[in-house]
């Protein structure tokens, strides 16, 4: 039995990566984890902002000038992007990098009022214009940047899961960062992943039972800096370039990775009220919601739970 379950950690995509799965060969069982780290460094080189030539990178340059031609699957999940901003009346908004790229967390630097004042402009997910087509993307004009941080890690986890469901699994859990997505149970029993406490590194707020569904946390304690007593954090409110301060943590449960990823970044922007109204009106997805006083929140499905 134990020798079936093939489990691997790796370090992709700037963060922690965990795979589980059940196969009863030990050499295929080794080979599908491997691809699935080839998966996650594929989408890495394609997406990230932090490589010159990814095709993220390319947009981000050429883009705010003309049109770019990149791949169909950046295209379509830059338009999924798009699609999650209209639901959110723009709480989510790729364009944030536009403002972003000037915080450095690990280096407590984050633009001062000017200079914030004359990047905000750039934040407009409307000024983006994709052609799926063409296979092209456009910034609208200069100093418009994007980063896809708050939905690649779900995709990735999406796009993992499909490629090891195409190999015959069955049981699986593949985690990058925050999300999370398992494939069936964990042969009898559910899968359970734990929701972390915002304030207490080593406690959970709670562990859910997940069968054939996704997780994602959003926090403002993965990366973040103090400054006179006020947290700057990775998770920008785009109406102000400033981070978002309503809640400490969102957890977002459904069925796809890709959406529970962008939806838990939305709801941390969004703060209680409006984010409690977005889940309760979407079908299949839930939401924990720790607010910025430590106390939780729950959408309808969870709470009759
Ligand atoms: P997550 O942990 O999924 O909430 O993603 C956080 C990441 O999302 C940040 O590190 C940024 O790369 C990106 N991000 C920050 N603010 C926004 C926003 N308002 N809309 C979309 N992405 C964002
Ligand atoms: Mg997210």
């Amino acid at each position: 039995m134990q020798a079936q379950w093939h489990v691997a950690d790796a370090t992709i995509m700037g963060t922690s990566v965990h795979v589980e799965l059940w196969h009863p060969d030990v050499r295929t069982g080794k080979a599908l984890v491997a691809s699935v780290f080839d998966e996650l460094r594929r989408i890495d080189r394609l997406m990230s902002p932090y490589k010159e030539a990814s095709e993220l990178s390319r947009i981000n340059r050429d883009g705010g000038q003309h049109t770019v031609k990149v791949s169909a699957e950046l295209v379509s999940l830059i338009r999924q992007s798009q699609r999650i901003s209209e639901l959110t009346h723009g709480a989510f908004d790729i364009t944030f990098a536009s403002v972003g790229f000037a915080y450095d967390y690990r280096s407590a630097t984050r633009p001062d009022r000017g200079r914030l004042d004359a990047l905000h402009s750039g934040i407009d997910y409307r000024n983006l214009i994709t052609d799926a087509t063409a296979s092209t993307v456009s910034l609208g004009r200069p100093g418009v940047k994007i980063d896809l941080g708050g939905i690649a890690k779900g995709y990735a986890v999406e796009r993992s899961i499909g490629l090891l469901q195409q190999h015959g699994i069955g049981h699986a859990l593949v985690t990058a960062g925050g999300d999370t997505r398992v494939l069936g149970d964990r042969r009898g029993r559910p899968w359970l992943v734990g929701v972390r406490h915002p304030r207490a590194r080593s406690k959970l707020i709670t562990r859910l039972p997940l069968d054939n569904e996704a997780i994602s946390t959003s926090g403002d304690y993965e990366r973040f800096f103090e400054e006179d007593g006020v947290r700057y954090h990775h998770i920008i409110n785009p109406r102000t370039g400033d981070s978002a301060r309503q809640v400490q943590s969102v957890t977002v449960v459904g069925p796809d990775a890709t959406q529970t990823d962008g939806l838990s970044t939305s709801v941390f922007v969004m703060g209680v009220e409006r984010g409690l109204a977005l889940i309760d009106s979407l079908n299949g997805y839930e939401t924990i919601i720790v607010d910025r006083h430590g106390e939780l929140h729950y959408s309808q499905g969870l709470e009759a739970r």
